[in-house]
């Protein structure tokens, strides 16, 4: 999560019209998964909203998680029923609203000898968890997985099958529901740093920003002002000098490794125990393999977060338990990563134990009145923390007849629809209307319509995808990227594929400045901001990954 000035960024002057003095109804902090939700929320219903973000959209906490959208089988176990319930009812709408984006996934909890749970409490706890979800996800004829003979014989495990959801870009959900808040009213801008809330009599009443590009600096007003810096959220009450009794957040550094796919490698995920009985998720994710997390205290700036040595060993280590017959070495691994779960201040309690529940901080009592900071959450239920958020500021959450709910059972053949008639708009051949779709839904046909009489933006990103020129173009232009970084690792986040290079880069760079008409300096800032960004997020330094593989 770098942060400071990007002197590289040359944002275009519409979306950078001066702010000095304007007045919002509500001023939205950080651009994560909550801060883009609650934007979206508060503009739908016709509030004159700011969303500012330091760095991009989704670049903190948002991009750094396991990216399971779910009821949280683990918190049925601690009997948090109401967020099981409530992340499971969200999950449902997530899945009928953005199919393109969230798929259902096999989940394959395999449990030895040893675990401390046994057989028929995980058979209860699965029933209950289906029920919960009510109409759910369908439930698939399983095929026996490949993954089973692999796994250490000697250990006898049970294998429990469960379904739920992966979103494997939570950086292109953002991106749509930005879209989404835009075309609502919002303004958003990011590389925009929140200096100081302002504070008046006891009410909040404003903001100091500052333009991370151009270092000006804006005061703004807003009536409402809303803290959902993640885990960042003290830092803003703390540079605006407003005091709250104790922290709000106490943040638990969570890491991940990335394993190029090996023989054997699961088809579903699989949810196992690590060497410590700590729940852990071997998932396959873009044409790789996640496996994470660990759960650490961290007090230190999140902007600077990594995954340390001992989490490395430590995932590594329980992965060879479960597999020892697939001799995974270090150099399987392609990148590890790590952010800071925003949970609610628990001094006392192990970091397993802290609820994942937000909560609503309102700040009246600490001089601020009109300042709520939004602590906790999952990515799975940022659209109900919106809703609560919106009604907590008297708004009432807007009812959308125009969203269009498409279910699992049609989902196969609306896409193939939609394959065929994006391939045909844009005169693209059906794969890259294919990868267009995945990741953009129904806004690939306007894309694909741009692109349709320019050699240019037909072009592929790099020899590796199907993803074309046209795709970044729509990035700049409609998604707020601004820069090489933004749109290579969030909007058409190809950087985080199994088979991205430094030629890659430099292919997909070269291809993007012939559409900006980026001249040769500005070619080289992009590249460096690149390389910086993506050696900071996709540690490998020190994992033992030869440098030629990054
Ligand atoms: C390891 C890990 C695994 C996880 N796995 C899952 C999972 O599988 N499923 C799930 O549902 N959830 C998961 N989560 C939880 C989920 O990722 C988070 O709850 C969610 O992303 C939080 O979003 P947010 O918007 O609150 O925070 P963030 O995404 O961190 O957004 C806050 C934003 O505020 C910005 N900001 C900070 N200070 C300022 C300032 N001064 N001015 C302007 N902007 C500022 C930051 O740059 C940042 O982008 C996981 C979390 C972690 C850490």
């Amino acid at each position: 999560m770098p942060s400071g000035r990007s002197a590289h960024l040359n944002l275009g002057m519409n979306s950078r019209l001066p702010l000095e003095n304007a007045q919002f109804d509500v001023l939205v902090i950080g651009g994560g998964i909550n801060g883009v939700a609650i934007a979206r929320e508060c503009a739908r219903a016709n509030r004159r909203t700011l969303l500012v973000e330091q760095h991009d959209f989704a670049a903190g906490t948002t991009s750094r998680s396991t990216r399971i959208i779910h009821g949280g089988l683990r918190y049925l176990e601690q009997g948090d029923f109401r967020q099981v319930k409530e992340s499971l009812g969200e999950r449902q709408k997530l899945l009928c609203q953005y199919p393109h984006l969230i798929r259902p996934l096999e989940f394959v909890l395999a449990l030895d000898g040893e675990s401390r749970r046994s057989a028929l409490a995980v058979r209860a706890g699965l029933w209950l968890y289906r029920r919960m979800a009510g109409r759910g996800i369908r439930r698939r004829q399983s095929e026996p997985a490949d993954f089973e003979r692999w796994l250490d014989q000697g250990r006898r495990f049970s294998l429990f099958r469960f379904e739920d959801a992966q979103c494997e870009f939570p950086e292109r959900l953002v991106a749509e529901w930005l879209v989404e808040a835009v075309a609502a009213g919002c303004l958003a801008r990011n590389h925009t740093r929140l200096l100081t809330v302002t504070t008046h009599h006891g009410r909040a009443t404003g903001a100091l920003l500052r333009d991370e590009a151009s270092g000006r600096e804006e005061r703004v007003e807003a009536a409402w002002i809303i803290n959902a810096a993640g885990p960042w959220a003290d830092q803003i009450c703390r540079s605006s000098g407003v005091h709250t009794p104790q922290a709000m957040v106490g943040g638990v550094r969570g890491s991940h490794l990335v394993l190029e796919k090996f023989p054997g490698a699961p088809g579903q995920a699989v949810y196992a125990e690590a060497v410590d009985g700590r729940p852990i998720f071997i998932i396959p994710w873009n044409d790789q393999i996640l496996v994470g997390t660990t759960e650490v205290p961290e007090t230190g700036d999140p902007s600077q977060v990594r995954p340390s040595e001992e989490e490395i060993r430590y995932l590594l280590a329980s992965l060879g338990g479960l597999f020892p017959r697939l001799e995974i070495a270090r150099s399987h691994i392609r990148y590890a990563f790590a952010g800071v779960r925003p949970l609610p201040y628990s001094p006392q309690a192990k970091p397993a134990a802290i609820p994942r529940r937000h909560y609503f901080h309102d700040h009246t009592p600490d001089g601020a009145a009109g300042l709520i900071s939004v602590i906790g959450g999952k990515l799975t239920t940022a659209g109900g923390v919106a809703r609560e958020c919106a009604e907590k500021i008297g708004l009432r959450p807007a009812i959308l007849p125009s969203v269009a709910l498409m279910c699992e059972s049609e989902l196969d053949s609306v896409l193939a629809r939609t394959v065929a008639q994006v391939a045909q708009l844009g005169g693209i051949t059906p794969e890259a209307a294919q990868a267009m779709v995945e990741w953009n839904g129904r806004r690939a046909s306007g894309i694909a319509s741009r692109a349709r009489r320019s050699a240019q933006l037909k072009q592929r990103l790099c020899p590796h995808t199907h993803h074309i020129v046209a795709e970044a173009l729509d990035a700049f232009e409609n998604q707020g990227a601004v820069s090489l970084a933004d749109v290579l690792l969030r909007r058409v986040p190809l950087a985080l594929g199994p088979c991205w290079s430094p030629e890659c880069t430099r292919v997909a760079a070269a291809r993007i400045a012939g559409i900006q008409a980026w001249d040769e300096a500005r070619m080289r800032a992009e590249l460096e901001g690149f390389d910086a960004e993506y050696q900071a997020f996709l540690e490998k330094t020190g994992i033992g990954v030869p440098q030629g593989a990054v």
